[in-house]
């Protein structure tokens, strides 16, 4: 089967569908999504949660190629 990250073509970590850089910084977003969730009194849907990601310059660009992919995939769905 396919043994690279499909984002950015490096090898996987092992563990999870994406390279380490990119398994980071999807952990990295489900981290603070529930934190994100938590402040917004639980009104923040994931779409939300990405589009307000996607327009912070402090995202960076690994978090943001992460949502690009993960939103193309359910947009698949
Ligand atoms: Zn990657």
């Amino acid at each position: 089967m396919v043994n690279q990250c499909p984002i950015c073509k490096q090898s996987l970590d092992g563990k999870g569908e994406f390279c380490i850089l990119h398994n980071d910084a999807l952990q990295n977003l489900e981290r603070q999504y529930s934190q994100w969730v938590k402040s917004y009194r639980g009104e923040l849907g994931k779409e939300e949660y990405y589009r307000k990601l996607l327009s912070l310059n402090e995202t960076g660009p690994a978090v943001k190629a992460v949502i690009r992919y993960v939103q193309e995939k359910e947009g698949r769905r």
